[in-house]
């Protein structure tokens, strides 16, 4: 049996390249999310989870304020999600909102739809499955073009293509790569997750956006997803413990905190379904951070640097002109602020 090897954002770095941008203002690290549906145009590549310790209201609405966008979760009757949708829209932002591939989803999208939303996001672990297929195409039914489709999440090239080939606009990529994600652990199943934005981003179907989805952790990560393939990242972990995100401040006397869990976590699982299927999460707390605009602001001027590193004015530039080299253990070690090892 033939194993392949596959690399993960540690395991490689990008080449500094020789640059002409003479200043970081001519860098423009937005993209636009088209397919069907209005085009939506993004100031900074990133869409937060649909996850209930991220997205909801207060969140759909900062991140559009910050030009960027969100996914509402769906662990909610369809009346609250279709409240969070009122909330996000009557201030005058745009967000996108999840749904599953059982029981009410095609209600849940109706009323989503009528209540004005136009991205709607298949929202399931393994997204290479039957069921999105069928939930793509009910969809596309019911809606023709005039919704976008996000639909994942896949592992590999073929699970890219398939989804591209069943309707899908865009399509959420990496399978348990997610910081509070234990389905490699649990299931023995999953791909690095660099790999699979390298994978998918050899398909030929390339102009359907590759959204590079879990275990980004800072803005390096970022420009690592970008330059191998991604089109968007999309942000837990890192958007977790803002002012923006639901739920209580913890405050502990080592400071305030918030939850952050996995969608399949025994908490989550508890709280939203009553009972367990696999638990292929975790539930945990975050330090508070503050607003979201200074996180963002922060990540905006990591990635901006990074293009710039590359001599990339825009994603397409940085798709054209990104080397990567692999990194050893030593060099890991070397990548990291390491005087106090000493
Ligand atoms: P993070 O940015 O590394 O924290 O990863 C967030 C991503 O993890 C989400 O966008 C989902 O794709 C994924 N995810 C969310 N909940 C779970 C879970 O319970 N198990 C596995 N993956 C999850």
């Amino acid at each position: 049996m033939e194993i392949k090897e596959a690399f993960t954002y540690d395991d490689i770095l990008l080449e500094p390249q020789y640059s002409d941008i003479r200043t970081r203002a001519d860098i423009r690290i937005g993209n636009m999310l088209r397919g069907n549906g209005p085009v939506i145009s993004l100031r900074l590549p990133v869409i937060g989870s649909p996850m209930d310790t991220i997205s909801e209201a207060a969140m759909g609405i900062a991140m559009w304020e910050e030009g960027a966008f969100t996914i509402l979760h769906r662990y909610n009757t369809i009346e609250n999600q279709c409240a969070l949708v009122d909330e996000v829209l009557l201030a005058g932002a745009n967000a996108g909102a999840a749904i599953g591939t059982s029981g009410d989803y095609l209600d849940r999208a109706t009323a989503l739809y009528d209540a004005g939303v136009r991205v709607l996001c298949v929202d399931v672990a393994h997204g290479h499955h039957v069921l999105v297929k069928e939930t793509i195409k009910d969809l596309r039914n019911v809606f023709a073009d005039s919704v976008h489709i996000m639909a994942g999440n896949v592992a590999t090239l073929e699970g890219y293509n398939d989804v591209v080939n069943w309707g899908a606009d865009s399509v959420r990529c990496n399978i348990g790569g997610g910081s509070i994600c234990s389905t490699r652990v649990q299931t023995g199943h999953g791909v690095p997750g660099l790999h699979t934005i390298i994978d998918c981003a050899q398909s030929t179907s390339r102009k359907v956006p590759i959204i590079a989805d879990g275990g980004i952790r800072n803005s390096g990560d970022i420009v690592k997803a970008l330059a191998a393939g991604a089109d968007f990242v999309m942000l837990g972990s890192l958007l977790s413990g803002t002012d923006e995100t639901p739920g209580d401040t913890i405050n502990t006397r080592h400071g305030k905190f918030k939850a952050y869990r996995g969608m399949a976590s025994k908490d989550a699982q508890i709280e939203w379904r009553g009972k367990t299927a696999s638990l292929e999460g975790i539930a945990t707390t975050v330090p508070c951070k503050g607003g979201v605009g200074l996180v963002l602001a922060d990540l905006e001027r990591g990635i901006r640097s990074g293009f710039s590193y590359s001599g990339a004015r825009n994603i397409k530039q940085l798709h054209e002109k990104a080397r990567f080299v692999r990194q050893t253990a030593s060099g890991r070690v070397e990548s990291s602020t390491h005087i106090l090892g000493r």
